[in-house]
């Protein structure tokens, strides 16, 4: 089963991809694979922009549940992606991949504020854009951030880079039983709640017509292969 070639596509890592094997914050050994699989993804010719979650830092629902104001603790989870988008772009960077970081929120002495036609000129040439501060608004998600810009920047697909490699029927550590989807539609991911992205995420990839890849980003070379259409991955898309 090969998956078609996808040119241009949205990276999405959540901030936990970040913190290796450490309990939370950021390891750079962990930013430099990372860096690696995109810039083995890019050395294929592919064209790729970023969003990275921030999780590894700041998640604003915990704090909100730990008494934090909901709208603070969002705009503090934000600002958490931008230190992440930071260090990503730092990793890029040493790889010699020209970067530019873009943040939905201003911040014109740490990075770019997010324009879409700059940052598909960025694109055409060459580099690598790094969408930082999600959507820049309270109640969303990174998730729902990468959907939005996928849209945006005329993405493909949107490949989702996780811990496991796809999207099972039932969790595949509690039930031995549960078989991986090679592909499964938008509509049953939303009717089964199968855990992929936020439902506000998938809406927007169906709506838009952007299929979803799943894969394990910790497989060193993986992105690429999958990009390749090898290896294993699950594909969300309009049809079963
Ligand atoms: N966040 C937000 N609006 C957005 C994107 C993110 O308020 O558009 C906040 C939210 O508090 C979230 C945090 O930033 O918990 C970190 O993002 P996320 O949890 O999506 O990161 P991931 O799980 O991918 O590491």
């Amino acid at each position: 089963m090969t998956r078609p070639r996808f040119n241009r596509i949205l990276l999405k890592l959540s901030g936990e991809a970040l913190m290796g094997s450490g309990p939370f914050g950021i390891d750079p050994d962990a930013a430099a694979g990372l860096a690696s699989e995109v810039a083995a993804a890019k050395a294929q010719g592919h064209e790729l922009c970023l969003v990275v979650g921030g999780g590894n830092i700041f998640r604003g629902m915990a704090a909100a549940a730990k008494g934090f104001d909901r709208a603070t603790a969002d705009y503090m989870g934000m600002l958490a992606t931008v230190m992440n988008a930071l260090a990503l772009q730092n990793a890029l960077e040493k790889q010699g991949i020209d970067t530019r970081v873009q943040s939905a929120i201003p911040m014109s002495s740490v990075c770019e504020p997010y324009i879409r036609r700059r940052a598909l000129r960025h694109m055409e040439k060459g580099r690598i854009v790094l969408f930082a501060a999600g959507t820049g608004n309270p109640y969303f998600t990174t998730d729902t951030a990468a959907a939005l810009r996928a849209a945006e920047m005329g993405c493909h697909a949107l490949f989702k880079g996780t811990s496991v490699d796809g999207i099972y029927t039932a969790d595949p550590k509690k039930d031995v039983a549960a078989n991986r989807y090679e592909t499964v539609s938008f509509d049953r991911v939303l009717r089964d709640n199968l855990k992929v992205m936020d439902a506000a995420a998938v809406a927007l990839c169906r709506d838009n017509n952007i299929p979803i890849v799943v894969f394990n980003v910790r497989q060193p070379g993986n992105l690429a292969q999958v990009l390749a259409g090898h290896g294993t991955a699950t594909t969300v898309q309009s049809e079963e």
